[in-house]
């Protein structure tokens, strides 16, 4: 069987790395001259098992399986590779600095504690002796202690080196332009070099996913712009991720800070902003006053991918051979080794998820007056 997996940002990497492992032969397309130089490297790389938007249900439960498959995915990668993914328990911090926030607190502690995930309410002074970095104005805090973070450059690098080592055959420079059909099916991808057939095609291409606009349903994705700071620390200057709903801080390494982020409508525009700039550092100092007196290193933005209703798109589309695993928003890092999976499994149809229904494309078409815009 011979599979074309279209994007390598970690997702499309994921993919090809299952499928690789399962003697599977694969064609991964990137349009840019390197993989994984989108929204896969712009990320902060906080791996919880939670959500903090919602309560419980079919978005939590996918959380928590993406967060179970991780661990034993980086272990894989460090023992295939050698490289160090910076893959620790950090734990986090969950902070509150206004009542509102403590109001968020309250009822997150309520219904993470209900869901079995790891939580403790912590009072200021009790936070701040663990993390002594945190604000005197900090009202409480909830420590997550079963928290990861992963240095995501480092995991794009993982994965390409396995996949390739794996036999998948990657080619950059090479956009997808549009699908080859034959009636109702998918056989393969106009590239630039011509037509590349294929039994099955997988589209990973992130917040450029609906890339193909002459099919005749749409695949909506939506560029969801997030910016960074890196600052310079000598070596350490906070032991656990540090959030609050206005910015979040992670020691990504010794000397190096990173503090993000913005959530922004904006187009495929990756430029920074100074107003986007002024609000991170804005937020990071209310997490940790002492940021203000640190060193940029640089900043960057990413484009987040989006959908209507913010959650990802996995399954197949309706068109026969083309599956769809797109849309991970804030979450494609952690969901990653766990999408690889289920789109592996969907090709060899080794298994069926009935667990990830909610999560097909068919959400956006069948009642396209009921989507919503978050
Ligand atoms: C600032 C920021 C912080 C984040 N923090 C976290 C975090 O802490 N934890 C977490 O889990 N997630 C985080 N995320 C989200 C995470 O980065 C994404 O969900 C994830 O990287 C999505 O991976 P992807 O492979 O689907 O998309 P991408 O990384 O965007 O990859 C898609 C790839 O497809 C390629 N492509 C597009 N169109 C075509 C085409 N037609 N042909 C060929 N190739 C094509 C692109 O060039 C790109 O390389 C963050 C994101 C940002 C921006």
């Amino acid at each position: 069987m011979r599979v074309i997996v279209i994007g390598g940002g970690v997702v499309g990497l994921a993919a090809a790395d299952e499928l690789t492992q399962r003697g599977i032969s694969v064609e991964l397309l990137e349009r840019n001259p390197r993989v994984g130089q989108e929204s896969s490297s712009a990320a902060a790389g906080i791996l919880p098992a939670h959500t903090n938007e919602e309560g419980p249900g079919p978005f939590q439960e996918l959380i928590q399986r993406g967060y179970d498959a991780f661990p034993g995915a980086a272990r894989r990668l460090t023992r295939l590779t050698g490289i160090d993914l910076r893959f620790r328990k950090s734990g986090m911090f969950s902070l509150a600095f206004q009542p509102a926030d403590e109001e968020d607190l309250a009822r997150e502690e309520g219904w993470h504690r209900a869901a079995g995930i790891a939580c403790q309410r912590l009072t200021a002074l009790e936070v701040r002796k663990l993390e002594p970095r945190v604000s005197q104005a900090a009202r409480s805090g909830l420590f997550y202690p079963e928290v990861f973070q992963v240095d995501t450059g480092r995991l794009v690098e993982a994965y390409l080196q396995v996949v390739q080592a794996q036999g998948a055959r990657i080619r950059v420079n090479s956009p997808a332009k549009r699908f080859l059909l034959k009636e109702d099916q998918v056989v393969g991808v106009e590239t630039a070099e011509g037509p590349l057939f294929a039994d099955r095609v997988v589209n990973c291409a992130g917040p450029w996913a609906g890339f193909d606009a002459g099919l005749a349903f749409t695949i909506p994705a939506v560029p969801v712009r997030g910016q960074m700071i890196q600052f310079q620390t000598s070596p350490s200057f906070i032991s656990h991720v540090c959030a609050s709903p206005r910015a979040y801080l992670v020691q990504r390494a010794a000397g190096v800070l990173i503090a993000g982020t913005t959530v922004e409508y904006a187009g495929f525009d990756k430029r920074v902003t100074e107003e986007g700039l002024a609000a991170i550092r804005s937020g990071a100092q209310e997490l940790a006053p002492g940021v203000g007196r640190l060193p940029v290193q640089k900043s960057w933005a990413g484009l987040r991918p989006g959908t209507p209703d913010g959650r990802p798109v996995l399954g197949p589309a309706p068109l026969k051979n083309l599956l769809l695993a797109y849309g991970h928003h804030r979450n494609g890092i952690l969901l990653a080794p766990l999408t690889g999976r289920v789109a592996a499994d969907w090709v060899t149809q080794a298994q069926d998820h009935p667990e990830l229904a909610p999560f097909g494309v068919s959400r956006f078409l069948a009642k396209p007056d009921r989507v919503v815009v978050s």
